[in-house]
C-alpha cells in the first residue's frame, strides 16, 4: 500500500521508512507527487498533524500520514513547541532543501541557547505526534504520540541527525542525540515510540500484516 508522508524532510522520511520497515507500506513524500505543503496554523501538535495528513490524503486521493513533532522545554512553557522548525525566525532559501534545513537548524539552536541563558532547569522532551488517515474524510484518524525526555546542553555536540539533536543530551546514554548512530536514535526516539504505537494501530484498524 502506498502511504503518502505529509512532509518533505528527507531525514524524517528516512527515519520513518526504517521505523515502518515491518509494515507492507511504501512511504513516499508528498513532494515527490507534486503535492504542496499544508498550512500549520494551530497551537498544538495534534491539530497540525491532522491538518497536514488530511491535506495530503485529499491531494493524493488515498492514505496519508503526518508527523508533527518538535521540542518542548518546560522552563520555556513548552516552547519551541509547534514552532520548533522556525524558532529562530525563517531563514532565506539556500541552493537546495537540505542546505536550507541546515542553516535553519543552526539559527533555531542559537535562539534556543539564547533563551536558556542563565536558566538552570534545562529539562526538555521531543514529541512526535503521528496521524494517519485512509482518506481525507476518514472519520477515524489513527493517532500515536511518542515522547523522549532529555536536557538541553549549553553548547552543541555531535553531527548526526537534524534539528535540535546536537543540544539534546540523553542522560541514560551519556550522549547527545547528534552523537547517536541513526539506528541507535531510531531504536529509542520519540518517533520510534510513536511509530511503534502507530504500527500496532495500523495492524489492528487497517488490517495491515
Ligand atoms: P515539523 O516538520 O513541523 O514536525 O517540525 C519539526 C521540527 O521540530 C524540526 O524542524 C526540528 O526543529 C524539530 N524536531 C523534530 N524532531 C526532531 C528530532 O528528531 N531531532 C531534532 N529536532 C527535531
Amino acid at each position: 500500500m502506498q502511504l503518502v508522508l505529509a512532509s518533505n524532510n528527507a531525514k524524517k522520511l528516512a527515519e520513518l521508512r526504517a521505523l515502518f520497515g515491518s509494515l507492507p507500506v511504501d512511504l513516499v513524500t508528498q513532494g515527490s507527487l507534486g503535492i504542496a505543503e499544508a498550512e500549520e496554523p494551530y497551537h498544538t501538535f495534534i491539530e497540525n498533524a491532522l491538518a497536514k495528513a488530511r491535506h495530503a490524503a485529499r491531494a493524493c486521493g488515498g492514505p496519508a500520514i503526518a508527523d508533527d513533532s518538535g521540542l518542548c522545554v518546560g522552563a520555556l512553557g513548552g516552547a519551541p513547541g509547534v514552532i520548533s522548525a522556525h524558532y529562530g525566525g525563517l531563514v532565506s532559501m539556500q541552493p537546495d532543501r537540505e542546505a536550507t534545513r541546515r542553516v535553519q537548524d543552526g539559527v533555531n539552536n542559537a535562539a534556543l541557547l539564547e533563551r536558556l541563558l542563565g536558566v538552570a532547569d534545562r529539562r526538555a522532551h521531543f514529541v512526535s505526534t503521528l496521524v494517519a488517515l485512509r482518506s481525507a474524510d476518514d472519520p477515524e484518524p489513527l493517532v500515536a504520540v511518542g515522547r523522549w525526555p532529555g536536557r538541553i546542553l549549553e553548547s552543541p555536540r555531535g553531527t548526526a541527525g537534524f534539528g535540535y539533536d546536537p543540544l539534546m543530551f540523553i542522560p541514560e546514554l551519556g550522549l547527545t542525540v547528534a552523537e547517536l548512530m541513526p539506528a541507535q536514535k531510531n531504536a529509542v526516539s520519540h518517533r520510534a515510540r510513536s511509530a511503534a504505537l502507530m504500527t500496532d494501530l495500523m495492524r489492528q484498524a487497517w488490517h495491515l500484516e
